[in-house]
This record gives C-alpha cells, structure tokens and sequence, in this order.
C-alpha cells in the first residue's frame, strides 16, 4: 500500500497504543494485510471496524486512539477527534484513452469534474483537452469538498459553481453514481462519463431520464401517504435533524402524521415492521435514489416530499444535497 511510512510516522507521533482501521468496500481486501503490518511494524494492538464506510461523513466510533480512515477525503466542515485521513493518492495515469472517446462528445467549454480517486489526474487532462482547442473550468470545492472538481454523491457545488462559464462537463471516473446529480441538477448541458478502466465514454443522459421516470412514480405512489417516517441519520456528516423537524412541521402543516426515526445505518430490513406509508429520507441523499426498489413503501427525498404536500413543483425538481455553508 501507497506510503505506508507516512502512516507508521502518523501512528507513532500520535503516540497511539490502539489503532482503528475503516475501509470503504473496495479497499477491504487491504485490511488484513494493513492491520498486520501495522502491528508488525508499530507494536500498536489494530482494531478493523467492520460496519460499512461509505464516506467522510461516516467516520467509526471506536475504543482506540486513533482512527485511520482509507479511501475518502475529509470533509473540511466537519470535526474530527483523533481521526487520520490515510491518503493514497490517485492511480498512475496510463494513457488518455477515455479521454479520446469522450472527445467526440465534448462541447468546447468544458467543465471537469471527478472523484477523491482521481484528482490529481485532472491537470494533465485540462492540459490535453486544452491542446485539443476545448476551453476548461474545474470548480473550486466548498465547505463539504475537499479538492477542486470533486464531486461527492452528496454535494455538486464543484459543477454548480461552474454552470455559466461552460456548455457539458466531462468526468472522469466509473459509474454513475457520482455524476447523476450533475445531469440532474443542470439539465440542459450533457454529462459525459469518461471511465479509465474500460477506456470509454458516454453521455449520462438515458439513466438521468430514467432514474427521473423512477423518482416521479415514487411522488405518485406517496400522493395518498397519510403516514410518514421520516429518517435521520446519526452520522456526523449525514445529520439534518434540522431539516427533519421542518419536514414534520410541513407534514403537519398539510394534515399528514410524520415521526421521526433515529438510526445509524439506514437499511430496509431495520425499517420493517413500523406502520408508515411512505419514508422521507434526510440521512445521505443517495439511499432514497439508490435503495428505492429495497423498499417496500416509496422512499423519497426532502424536495420530492415538498412536492408530494403541494409545496413544490416537479417542474422544480432539484436533487437532494448536503452542502455545508
Ligand atoms: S452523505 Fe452519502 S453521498 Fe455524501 S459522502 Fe456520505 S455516503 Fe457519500
């Protein structure tokens, strides 16, 4: 793994006795062979944490010393007590190849935009796109965002920030989930997906149609909704009991029952049993979006449910975001 020294130095000078590791998914394959190493080289006891890691708004609680947390950037707006953020940098970058089939697709102004994992590959690829007569603009990041052009899947203001300066975004990276929200949010301007391990690209905008298909059949089916739960997460990153309080009022406001639920990890399975009609979801803003077929009731996000009381319009249809100000 990617300088470890650099890790090693961090655990020593905090003069930790006790050790946490959390992994995102594809990192865990790291986790037996970090913590070993770790305790080999250190002689500090290391504790994996086990529950998923799905950002820096989720750091572990743990009995140790120290966190260390793999595979995201820290949030600047959060807090963090006794947390490192191990870095390891972004993977060499081999070729442009991805970068030469999105080009067909580009419009001139083009901003740029990917994820924590591939940051440090976008001057190399404004500078090539530059080269190819494209003019490039990589929004600065916010109180959520840590570098420049990062996009989290809560939190598009590196591409919002950017909107009137450019005709399409291209971003680099796999899949969809952190791009949606782009096409979504700026709808009249194409999203073109690079991605680097399958040396392609492609315009995002059949699955932004189709994920909005799925979101207004989700308004439709909670029209009627007399009864909502409405969650919240305790994660320190993913908290908007705030917001969840004005949701209840509005519900109130509109004559529907609305109750609060208080949960760690937002899954279907510890959501059953209790007698609501429809979620609203506060916690990250993608459960909504992502685990909508889990869900036996129709789970929607804060905006979609101003729109099932009549407060907002579809046609002012925003994507739900966590921005820090
Ligand atoms: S709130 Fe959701 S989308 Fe945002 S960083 Fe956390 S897990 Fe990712």
């Amino acid at each position: 793994m990617a300088d470890i020294d650099r890790l090693l130095e961090v655990i020593r000078g905090r003069d930790a006795k006790t050790v946490g590791l959390q992994f995102p998914v594809g990192l865990r394959t790291k986790a037996v062979e970090l913590a070993q190493e770790i305790e080999a080289r250190t002689g500090v006891a290391c504790i994996v944490s086990a529950d998923p890691s799905f950002g820096a708004c989720d750091v572990a609680e743990m009995p140790v010393d120290l966190v260390v947390h793999l595979g995201h950037a820290p949030m600047p707006h959060l807090r963090y007590d006794r947390v490192f953020f191990h870095d390891l940098g972004s993977p060499p970058l081999r070729d442009m190849k991805f970068v030469d089939a999105a080009l067909p697709l580009l419009p001139k102004r083009v901003g740029l935009l990917t994820t924590y994992q591939f940051r440090e590959w976008l001057p190399a690829i404004a500078k090539y796109l530059q080269e190819k007569g494209h003019d490039v603009f990589v929004g600065p990041p916010d109180k959520r965002v840590a570098y420049a052009g990062q996009l989290l899947g809560c939190d598009y203001h590196t591409a919002t920030v950017i909107e009137k300066d450019v005709d399409g975004y291209l971003y680099v990276g796999t899949g969809d989930f952190h791009p949606l929200g782009v096409a979504i949010l700026v709808p009249d301007k194409p999203v073109i997906i690079a991605d680097p391990e399958r040396g392609e690209a492609r315009d995002l905008k059949e699955v932004r149609d189709r994920i909005l298909r799925q979101r207004h059949a989700a308004i439709a089916r909670a029209r009627d909704a007399e009864t909502f739960g409405i969650i919240v997460s305790r994660k320190v990153g993913q908290d908007r009991s705030g917001l969840a309080d004005d949701l209840k009022a509005l519900a109130a406001k509109h004559d529907r029952r609305a109750t609060i639920f208080l949960m760690d990890l937002v899954s279907p399975e510890l959501l059953m049993g209790y007698r609501v009609d429809a979620w609203v979801n506060t916690a990250c803003p993608r459960i909504a979006i992502e685990d909508i077929l889990q869900y036996k009731q129709p789970i929607l996000t804060p905006q979609e449910f101003e729109v099932v009381l009549g407060e907002r319009d579809w046609k002012d249809y925003v994507f739900d975001e966590i921005r820090a100000y």
